[in-house]
């Protein structure tokens, strides 16, 4: 599918969800992705890009860089403690603060560095012990944390499990949000990013609809 009918896509769920025109972002999801496949989406005009290796990031993003002004970097996979620095020097958000551990880096780094990307809370909404994210009863308290910490949160995100019915876990997102003030939502891939939209995402992640199969 074309990057242009994504964006129409979107912007016809916004209308249907009552919500303004251009406030849902559009990430990009360039993991696994031939650099030419990726170019041909930067030709387009398109600079909001993910990827859920900082690895993978580093070899991709820095030459992109040099050749395109502009570029919107989101870190949205797992994130070990050891390669948080490299995906702070990267990335302008990471959608995957989901410990305490973790936070403490960040906020500690942050320091040194000077800067601190723009950060989601990832929430394991479905409460699936192979996934990462703060379980949903706990997601207060670690929020309250990042805060104390003055880390920049300013949204969660959630993967929702893949055999359950997405509307229930993004409801859950956006209440969980709400209820901490939080204006971010970082929800919706490519088989569901209306449904995330009706409901609130400010955030989408799409990957394989606007790029095609991964390719390794
Ligand atoms: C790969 C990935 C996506 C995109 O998935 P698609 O189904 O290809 O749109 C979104 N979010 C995360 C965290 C991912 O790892």
């Amino acid at each position: 599918m074309s990057l242009q009918e994504i964006h129409s896509r979107i912007a016809k769920a916004e209308q249907a969800a009552d919500r303004a025109e251009g406030s849902v972002k559009l990430i990009a999801v360039s993991k696994k992705q031939l650099d030419e496949t990726v170019k041909a989406v930067l030709e387009q005009g398109h600079r909001c890009f993910g990827e859920n290796r900082v690895q993978e990031a580093a070899g991709k993003w820095p030459g992109f860089r040099e050749q395109f002004e502009g570029i919107d970097l989101h870190i949205i996979g797992p994130l070990q403690t050891n390669k948080v620095r490299q995906a702070m020097e990267l990335a302008d958000a990471i959608h995957s603060v989901d410990r305490p551990k973790l936070a403490q880096t960040l906020a500690r780094l942050a320091q040194e560095i000077g800067h601190c990307p723009d950060l989601f809370v990832q929430v394991n909404t479905g409460e699936e012990e192979q996934k990462a994210g703060i379980l949903p009863g706990e997601a207060d308290a670690f929020i309250a944390e990042c805060r104390a910490l003055d880390l920049p949160v300013k949204g969660l995100m959630c993967i929702p499990p893949v055999d359950e019915e997405p509307a229930l876990h993004f409801a859950l997102l956006a209440k969980i949000a709400a209820r901490n003030g939080l204006e971010g939502l970082s929800m919706g891939m490519s088989g569901d990013f209306e449904k995330a939209i009706a409901l609130g995402a400010t955030h989408v992640r799409v990957g394989s609809a606007i790029f095609g199969a991964r390719a390794y």
